[in-house]
């Protein structure tokens, strides 16, 4: 569905990109979306090494970068000279703080909003904690349509333009109607998301687009990814439904029909357990948030309450295990107990370079981390585990809502002109 992408820069290989009719024939907006991809996967450089690195005549660098600095969505940084002889040339460098994309993501226990600008800065950040199984889909979605509609507001205050909001949702989705088709831990089954998200926000609205959450946690850690070379990635989601995004040679997997990461329900948990989706025994019915907090503390308890922030709660739940109380302690075993199984498994089958853990279990990263990277080590078959190294995630709750942003801001990549055309029109 995508066009104009350049192969070289693994970022954009990972997005599945807004759809939208695109000029297959543009060889101007082909080569603008070349160099900010060149800008954003390599960093600012002269406009001689931009030439030399795509190739184009330099006379057409000039005139490119002319546009794409008139359009705000890149800059004149220092002075860089190459080599002893001849004039300094001034870096071109990737702006775009003036542009953002939102994430916004509906979960068992909260929805939220986090927006992004080009640079990936955070530039906004909302979230409501709201008991979503027991609500209307509906009223989720005005609550979630209110976020979007305050933080647009509040950056357009501010200067900057949102150019796309994509919703993340914790279920399998079909992304071009943008339909939740089922979601078991928030009781959703074809709700019309992206429809039911422009009817409240109305026809000035950005573009919005819909994902599996664990697929835009995948493309959040990705994109952030500090390891060198990363071009194979697992996600583990850590919320009540667990699920894993997943990344191979540098392109999300959707599967045949966008089931793929379904991780949640393999039967790795007590066989006796009953989950959401029907079965029993399912992974996430043993290592999910409920699994953890029922095992951690008594239905009374106040890291139970639902119209907690569910960040505070954790912190509490984490304030306990360092001061060393033996339940909470006890149940952050048997979660790394449940999880090791399932991490071996994606392993063994996908052989990833990073295994990110999110949510509740990067809450307890720490405590986790050790014993399950001894199990993979010793139970998957490739040595030294193939290479993968186990980390939890840096991003927290937020990496759906981010990726979310993230993907919002690739179409600046697809269609530079027509996100410079908006601005002028906005302008
Ligand atoms: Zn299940």
């Amino acid at each position: 569905m995508a066009t104009n992408r350049t192969e070289s820069y693994p970022r954009d290989l990972a997005m599945a990109g807004p759809p939208g009719a695109k000029d297959r024939s543009s060889t101007r907006r082909a080569n603008l979306s070349l160099i900010l991809n060149l800008l954003h996967g390599e960093g600012g450089r002269s406009r001689a090494r931009i030439a030399a690195d795509t190739g184009l005549p330099k006379a057409t660098v000039t005139n490119l970068i002319a546009e794409l600095v008139e359009g705000g969505l890149v800059r004149e940084g220092e002075a860089e000279r190459e080599g002893a002889i001849g004039r300094p040339g001034h870096v071109v460098e990737l702006d775009g703080r003036s542009l953002c994309g939102i994430g916004a993501e509906v979960n068992v226990d909260y929805v939220s909003v986090t927006a992004l600008n080009l640079p990936g800065d955070v530039v906004a950040q909302r979230r409501l904690s709201v008991n979503v199984a027991d609500t209307p889909p509906e009223e989720v979605l005005s609550t979630v349509a209110g976020l979007v509609a305050e933080t647009v507001e509040e950056l357009r205050r501010q200067g900057v333009r949102t150019i796309g909001v994509t919703l993340a949702a914790p279920g399998v989705i079909d992304p071009e109607p943008g339909v939740v088709s089922y979601a078991s831990n928030i009781g959703w089954r074809e709700v019309s998301a992206v429809d039911g998200l422009r009817r409240r926000l109305g026809s000035a609205a950005p573009e919005i687009h819909l994902e599996n959450d664990a697929k835009l946690g995948a493309i959040a850690e990705f994109v952030t990814a500090t390891t060198p070379g990363v071009r194979d990635l697992v996600y583990l989601t850590g919320t009540t439904g667990v699920g894993a995004g997943i990344i191979a040679s540098g392109k999300l997997l959707r599967g045949n029909a966008g089931f793929a990461g379904e991780v949640g329900h393999l039967p790795l948990g007590d066989p006796e357990q009953p989950c959401p989706c029907g079965r029993q025994g399912c992974w996430e019915t043993a290592v999910g948030l409920a699994a953890l907090l029922r095992l951690a503390a008594d239905p009374d308890d106040e890291v139970h309450d639902p119209a907690t922030d569910l960040d505070s709660r954790l912190r509490e739940l984490r304030r306990r295990a360092d001061d060393g109380d033996p339940r909470t302690l006890a149940a952050v075993e048997r979660l790394g107990e449940a999880l090791r199984s399932g991490v071996a498994l994606l392993v063994d089958i996908l052989n990833p370079r990073l295994l990110v853990l999110g949510g509740h279990f990067a809450v307890f990263g720490d405590y986790l981390v050790p014993a399950i990277r001894d199990h993979v080590h010793e139970t998957v078959i490739a040595p030294n585990a193939g290479g993968c190294e186990l980390v939890p995630s840096q991003l927290g709750f937020t990496a759906p809502a981010r990726g979310g942003a993230y993907l919002a801001l690739d179409a600046i990549y697809q269609d530079p002109i027509a996100i410079m055309q908006g601005l002028q029109a906005a302008g």
